[in-house]
């Protein structure tokens, strides 16, 4: 297949480059760059099957030759990002949807939307079943992203549903490893940052709130199933492992030695931070028979390890 994969130098967007041209596909990269960097797919430099194109997929997108697929993944994705582009993030899954859902209509292509768990804002039923509606604040520090991703669903099933486009939804949970910034301001690239500079921890509020962390070879490998399988509705990828955030970061310590403890710090992050999150995964059991893989502590020490080969 000829697959474009939009967000292809960010984190998981180049993980999603690697495992489909090592399944024999060819593939386009579209990124902007404001989040991604080249260095993420500088190994794909001179592989005949991968093209990088320069491109803000919120401008009108013009691509030579037939498409198969169409994976949009481009946006900033952490908080600390989508507060620094507030607008750009608005508008990537806004526009940037429209035009790469109007692209994948030109092409008949089919055309895979990665989502996130943030369309169930601070949710009030737990675990996150997909069928839960969310209780997201359109206005407060998160609104520009969830709100955001939140229009691309409804784009994409409207799509779906009026033009009989083939499409799929990813409701992606928290993810890890490399290829993370170690600047992009989420709690494992911090955390992992601070344990090997030797320095405490900062566990934002009283660290209860609780996250569900998976690997990124898990959620690449849900996403190629649900490609793969013909399922319209959203689908919810993420692991059963709920943990405190003061639990990781005791756990951070110790996976990498470092004796600074901890400090707990209040700040603005605090302000519509989801107190729990964790994925029903009932439906990805289901319909693409997948669970994850790695554990926590061997997937952390990968991750530990890629951070310590860029500091
Ligand atoms: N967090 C923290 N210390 C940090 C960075 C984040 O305690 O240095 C907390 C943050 O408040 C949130 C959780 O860790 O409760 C996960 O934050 P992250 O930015 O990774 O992404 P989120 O899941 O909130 O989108």
């Amino acid at each position: 297949m000829r697959i474009l994969i939009t967000g292809a130098a960010g984190f998981i967007g180049s993980h999603l480059c690697d495992r489909f041209l090592s399944e024999g596909h060819s593939v386009i990269g579209m990124d902007n760059l404001i989040t991604g960097n080249t260095r993420n797919i500088a190994h794909l430099a001179g592989n005949p099957n991968f093209h990088f194109i320069k491109q803000d997929v919120t401008n009108y997108l013009y691509v030579d030759g037939p498409l198969d697929v169409v994976m949009n993944f481009a946006s900033p994705a952490s908080p600390i990002d989508y507060l620094k582009f507030p607008i750009q993030t608005l508008k990537v899954g806004s526009l940037g949807t429209h035009n790469t859902l109007g692209l994948a209509k030109a092409k008949g292509a089919r055309y895979f939307l990665a989502s996130t768990s943030e369309v169930y804002g601070d949710p009030l039923v737990h675990p996150q079943r997909e069928d839960y509606a969310g209780n997201v604040d359109s206005i407060g520090p998160r609104g520009v992203y969830d709100e955001a991703k939140r229009f691309s669903e409804a784009m994409v099933m409207a799509y779906h549903r009026f033009h009989g486009l083939d499409t799929r939804i990813v409701r992606i949970f928290n993810t890890y490893g490399p290829r993370m910034r170690l600047d992009d301001g989420r709690v494992v690239p911090n955390f992992i940052g601070q344990a090997l500079r030797g320095e405490p921890l900062t566990v934002y509020g009283d660290g209860a709130q609780t996250r569900s962390f998976q690997y990124v070879s898990d959620l690449v490998e849900g996403v190629y199933r649900l490609l793969m399988t013909d399922f319209h509705e959203p689908v919810n990828i993420g692991t059963q492992l709920e943990l405190s955030i003061a639990d990781f970061a005791r756990l951070v310590n110790e996976l990498t030695g470092n004796t600074a403890g901890i400090v707990y710090k209040s700040n603005d992050r605090i302000k519509g931070d989801p107190q729990t999150r964790r994925p029903d995964s009932t439906r990805a059991r289901t319909v693409l028979d997948w669970e994850p893989v790695v554990g926590l502590n061997e997937g952390l020490a990968k991750t530990i390890e890629y951070f310590r080969s860029t500091i």
